[in-house]
């Protein structure tokens, strides 16, 4: 399939091209006919899976075909600060031959810019659901002539509480406008409000959604808590980890961590929801450009984050919601690329780790060899719904190690070398 078959027009494919894609991702190759066609969608996929261009090149085709009308047409809806610039910056890559106009607001920043940017005129309106609130209370965004409503990344609007803002925003929009709905997960709340607000919607669906980390090349590495930070510096060594992501659960650990990795002259930044937008984005572009290797990052603050080449991504802690470890392994082995996750786990993290297993219905590489390892925090084996893939070794026999079924993990690593 290519994107011409798609019956793009040629001012998208000729985006395209630019943008260096040279096939549609399944994604797009799903829900782009549907959505020229002006069908409601309710979308089953994750970023990194090429979503945004899935929603935004059928729209920019729907906006050019009739004449500009000096209103805002579309209004995409999205959960963080740094998705919804993300897909700014791509409705602006996409739109470059055409007319269309986008802006983007979002909170914690002034609104006097975004309120000169509305003022202007746009086609496209980017909004996260607080700011855009804000300014419609204000009288400065109107919603009456949207034809097409995007929500995406539904489920993390309800885990960040977003619904009710969502909902009140969704009682203003035209009752004829054509809705797409995207969401990683489909919760209970997040089927019930699609079936409210999606009119004979079309289901498009990536593989399960637990099987896009099958790119990554993921392990684990058993520590306690207290040598977390030494284990990391000790990866840190390897010159293969040339860009990393390292999450924490917490702000507090993201900061101290960052520190610490600073004092011991290793570059790193931080981004979470407690930094200022300005600081966000210039820790977001150093990290970018190369200048900065190490990014430290809550999950929240990482939603949406688009950078290209993460050679690694480091979970510091594992996620107490085993979606979370999906999408942030997602980080790295971005649109076919293949990148490393380690894991590290503790005494306390056992639980999570059986749900993550459980969940990507995979068992996760034990890395058993690491300066820090501590037995007191391997788990017991988890039991999985489906026969894990990775699970005998070469001679077809179970291992057996310990009375543990682990294979041992061969990814390059300091220790292992
Ligand atoms: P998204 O899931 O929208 O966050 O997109 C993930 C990444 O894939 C972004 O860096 C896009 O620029 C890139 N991308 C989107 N569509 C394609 C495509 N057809 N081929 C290659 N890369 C793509």
């Amino acid at each position: 399939m290519q994107f011409h078959d798609l019956k793009l027009n040629d001012s998208l494919l000729r985006a395209v091209e630019k943008e260096g894609y040279t096939e549609p991702t399944p994604i797009q190759a799903q829900a782009i006919p549907y959505i020229l066609d002006g069908k409601d969608v309710i979308g089953c996929a994750q970023t990194g899976t090429g979503k945004t261009a899935a929603f935004a090149l059928p729209i920019i085709q729907r906006l050019s075909t009739n004449p500009r009308r000096r209103h805002i047409r579309v209004l995409v809806l999205s959960p963080t600060r740094e998705l919804a610039a993300q897909i700014g910056t791509n409705f602006g890559a996409y739109a470059r031959h055409t007319p269309l106009k986008h802006t983007v607001i979002f909170g914690g920043v002034g609104q006097q810019p975004q309120v000169q940017a509305i003022r202007r005129k746009v086609d496209i309106l980017v909004a996260t659901p607080g700011r855009l609130l804000d300014l419609m209370n204000q009288g400065i965004v109107h919603l009456d002539k949207v034809e097409v409503f995007v929500l995406d990344e539904a489920d993390r609007m309800l885990d960040m509480g977003f619904i009710h803002d969502v909902k009140r925003v969704i009682k203003t929009l035209p009752t004829k406008c054509q809705t797409l709905l995207f969401s990683a997960t489909m919760p209970q709340a997040i089927q019930e409000l699609g079936q409210r607000i999606l009119i004979d919607p079309v289901r498009v669906e990536v593989t399960p959604q637990a099987s896009t980390v099958d790119n990554v090349v993921q392990s684990v590495f058993f520590v306690e808590r207290n040598k977390k930070r030494n284990l990391l510096t000790h990866l840190l060594k390897d010159s293969a980890v040339e860009r990393v992501l390292v999450f924490t659960r917490t702000k507090h650990r993201a900061n101290n961590l960052c520190k610490q990795l600073s004092r011991a002259r290793m570059q790193a930044e931080a981004i979470h929801g407690n930094k200022s937008q300005t600081a966000r984005t210039r820790a977001l572009a150093n990290f970018r450009d190369g200048k900065t290797r190490i990014l430290v990052a809550t999950d929240i603050a990482a939603r949406g984050l688009d950078v290209d080449a993460v050679t690694h991504v480091i979970n510091f802690d594992l996620p107490n919601e085993p979606e979370s470890y999906v999408h942030r392994i997602g980080r790295t082995a971005r649109a076919g690329a293949s990148g490393i996750a380690y894991s590290f786990c503790d005494i306390d993290e056992r639980k999570y780790l059986k749900d993550i297993e459980k969940l990507i219905r995979q068992h996760i590489p034990v890395i058993e060899n690491h300066p820090f390892v501590s037995d007191a925090t391997a788990p017991e084996p988890t039991q999985l719904q489906s026969k894990p893939k990775q699970y005998r070794n070469t001679s077809g026999k179970k291992r057996r190690r310990g009375g543990r079924n682990r294979r041992r993990n061969s990814n390059r690593h300091p220790s292992s070398e």
